[in-house]
């Protein structure tokens, strides 16, 4: 099993089982949060490192490769134990550092602009392998859990987390909780394609997370061509459920948009941007789209993406243009593991 899967009563219950102290389960957890292997636990008792050892695994994401960009940014690549890679990506910014972890191995969503559906679904990650993400990386950077070298998670990396809803719930209620690396739920953004009954679902557990909602497109016919999940879902009922996020959370919705010369951007969009975020607290992020290889769809030039930009504002609509960052290092979701599993 591995072990940053479970929170700290399940711990304490997996400790009972080998006939130890409870308040041993603490010790354990602060050295698995630290990034830690069995080896390193230093108070802890010889005799029950080794018993933990044979039948479960302290840390599941080992780092095999880390690229740095120009702009700060560091792409990661990670190794999971069986074998399998996913990505991720480090951010500086003014207000802290945020990481963007995977929460699938590839993805079964198929969107038409982005690289991690390419090969399909592999797997779910468990709470502990998406949570190890944030361990390992903070560690790298010479992190503990008193001093965090990461301040905020975007769940924005591979895969579709609400497709994975229970180990995504389970990975937020661990990564914040105090015992442990201790990241605030408001710092935790999570990005959907817009699974209607899971954000509902999210919604009602009333966490402190940041919901983003990838929207793209104001029109059911156009939304359809570029997300499959679409065609279960339309653009009134993705909004109307994010609606309903910020009705019982009271916190901000994201939209996302990605702007397509020609086909998203006309003033009709504007518009229908305008009517959508209406009434709420809600955000649009508008994003120029990163190049993937085999995808052959185009985004706009900057100048167009801030007159289109500038044009949701006079609306009042609270639009900003995403700052990309990684474009070097092939930072956009699912990009770096494509080029490396390639043969
Ligand atoms: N599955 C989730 C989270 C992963 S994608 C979701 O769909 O929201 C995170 C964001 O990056 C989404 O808004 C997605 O639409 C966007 N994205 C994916 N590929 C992209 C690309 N090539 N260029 C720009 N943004 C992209």
């Amino acid at each position: 099993m591995i072990l940053l899967d479970l929170n700290i009563e399940e711990l304490e219950e997996l400790l009972a089982s080998y006939d130890c102290r409870r308040f041993r389960a603490l010790q354990l957890y602060k050295w698995l949060a630290s990034g830690c292997g069995f080896s390193e636990m230093s108070d802890l008792p010889k005799s029950l490192r080794d018993k933990l050892s044979c039948d479960h695994i302290a840390q599941p994401i080992k780092i095999s490769e880390s690229i740095k960009s120009k702009d700060g940014s560091v792409k990661f690549l990670y190794e999971l134990c069986d074998g399998n890679i996913i990505e991720g990506v480090f951010m500086p910014h003014d207000y802290g550092n945020s990481l963007c972890v995977s929460t699938q191995v590839g993805c079964r969503m198929g969107c038409e602009f982005c690289a991690s559906g390419i090969g399909g679904l592999v797997r779910n990650l468990t709470a502990g392998e998406i949570l190890g993400q944030v361990v390992s990386v903070n560690k790298f950077f010479g992190g503990n859990l008193s001093d965090r070298k990461i301040t905020n998670i975007v769940l924005m990396g591979s895969g579709e987390p609400l497709d994975n809803y229970d180990n995504t719930v389970k990975f937020i209620e661990t990564v914040s909780a105090p015992y442990g690396i201790n990241i605030g739920q408001r710092s935790v953004s999570l990005s959907t394609c817009g699974i209607v009954d899971k954000m509902r679902e999210l919604a009602d557990l009333q966490l402190g997370v940041t919901l983003s909602v990838s929207l793209h497109a104001t029109l059911d016919e156009y939304r359809r061509k570029l997300m499959p999940i679409a065609n279960k879902y339309s653009v009134t009922d993705v909004v109307s459920a994010a609606r309903y996020y910020f009705k019982k959370t009271g916190r901000r919705v994201v939209f996302e948009y990605s702007m397509v010369k020609g086909v998203n951007m006309n003033f009709a969009d504007v518009r229908r941007l305008a009517e959508i975020t209406k009434g709420m607290s809600a955000h649009v992020n508008l994003i120029m789209l990163n190049k993937v290889d085999g995808k052959n769809i185009a985004g706009c030039t900057k100048q167009e993406g801030e007159r289109f930009c500038m044009k949701l504002r006079e609306l009042g609509v609270s639009a900003t243009v995403r700052r990309s960052m990684g474009s070097d290092i092939a930072g956009a979701c699912g990009q770096l593991r494509r080029n490396r599993i390639k043969v």
